[in-house]
């Protein structure tokens, strides 16, 4: 099942809804509708005007991540970044950016737009609510300081939050990105801990979300770390040479076959000396046992192809596996097929290393 949907494009970047939204949006409208001033609406005596107010509300409050997320991603396509486009969950929203600008100012500048954005939008509504009577005011009330509670828990410096970036890309002045990154992540651990403790005794929200920061640091730890070591090695010193290939018209038997002796999960298919796709154990799954005989890789097999070349940075595979999520892609020098890298032979590379660090030091 897919677990997000597209809702529409704005400057050309994809909108997309995780369907975690869904499942918390009566529970938010509930929110506005039980809770007293700023936030919520128990002070207004109409019953009806209440929930018109705490649906709208919640419509406010995506439209304000989603504002706040755009702000993060046209200013990374100022620095040339690729979006790929804009999730909103649970949390609040993601903006899946392809890079995050290595220059301490640029990543600065990209992780601060948001929360300014966000002290904008209350600081306007603040205002309106000022200038209009109530119950109207009630509303930019609410807008204004949800907003403003937008800003200051982006602010946090903790990854996976704006504070986060923006702490890296002070540190990163002085000292190279793992490190930078290494130190942003401890102090964000840290404030999870801390976090979390405080919340056993005063709030259990406070625990979900310092979880939530906890994991958010060390995954960006991980991915900093790991991406360090394989931009060391290219394509070509981790590539399994020796491929094994398949042809289009042979049957899913004789292919589980294959797969069973040679061991490895997925095979180029090779037509004529021209590679013309890959099959993989997953993509036999849908066939029934009783048509193994009669179905071939052909039917099977996925036609468009993840390459890299042989002098690409290793991490350029790793990169690609993550964002397609498959477990291999094929090494190709013009037509050539030259070899495949498997997540197997990245894990392989980053064991080694980590071993060589070990005995060597760092
Ligand atoms: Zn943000």
């Amino acid at each position: 099942m897919k677990s997000s949907f597209g809702i529409g494009k704005v400057k050309n970047i994809e909108v997309r809804i995780h369907i975690s939204l869904l499942l918390i949006l009566p529970l938010f409208v509930a929110v506005f509708i039980l809770n007293p001033p700023p936030i919520g609406f128990s002070d207004i005596g109409s019953q009806v005007l209440k929930i018109v107010f705490s649906l709208i509300a919640t419509l406010a409050l995506f439209v304000s991540i989603l504002v706040h997320e755009l702000a993060h991603s046209l200013t990374g396509m100022r620095y040339g970044v690729r979006v790929k486009n804009i999730t909103l969950f649970l949390f609040g929203g993601v903006s899946l950016l392809e890079e995050i600008p290595r220059k301490s100012g640029q990543e600065i500048h990209v992780a601060v737009v948001g929360p300014l954005t966000s002290l904008g939008i209350g600081a306007l509504s603040l205002i309106l609510y000022l200038a209009f009577p109530f119950p109207v005011s009630a509303l930019f009330r609410s807008i204004g300081y949800i907003n403003v509670i937008l800003a200051i828990f982006n602010l946090i410096p903790a990854f996976p939050l704006d504070g986060g970036r923006i702490l890296r890309g002070l540190f990163s002045r002085q000292m190279n990105y793992v490190s930078a990154t290494k130190k942003a992540a401890g102090i964000g651990k840290l404030l999870a801990i801390l976090m979390g403790l405080f919340g056993i005794f005063y709030n259990f929200w406070l625990i979900l979300i310092a979880f939530f920061i906890y994991m958010g640091a060390s995954e960006e730890e991980n991915q900093v770390f790991i991406e360090g070591l394989l931009k060391r090695f290219r394509v070509e010193d981790i590539m399994t040479t020796d491929v094994i290939t398949v042809g289009p018209e042979m049957s899913i038997k004789d292919l589980l076959d294959v797969i069973l002796h040679r061991k490895h999960l997925g095979y180029p298919v090779v037509d004529n000396g021209r590679l013309v796709g890959i099959v993989t154990l997953d993509d036999v799954r849908t066939v029934p046992r009783e048509k193994f005989d009669e179905v071939k890789v052909r039917d099977v097999m996925k036609r468009e192809l993840i390459t890299v070349t042989p002098d690409d940075p290793a991490y350029t595979a790793f990169k690609r596996m993550g964002e397609n999520r498959i477990g291999r892609v094929l090494v190709l020098d013009g037509d050539e097929l030259r070899g495949i890298v498997s997540r197997t032979d990245l894990i392989r590379a980053i064991s080694v290393l980590e071993l060589e660090e070990e005995m060597y030091g760092r």
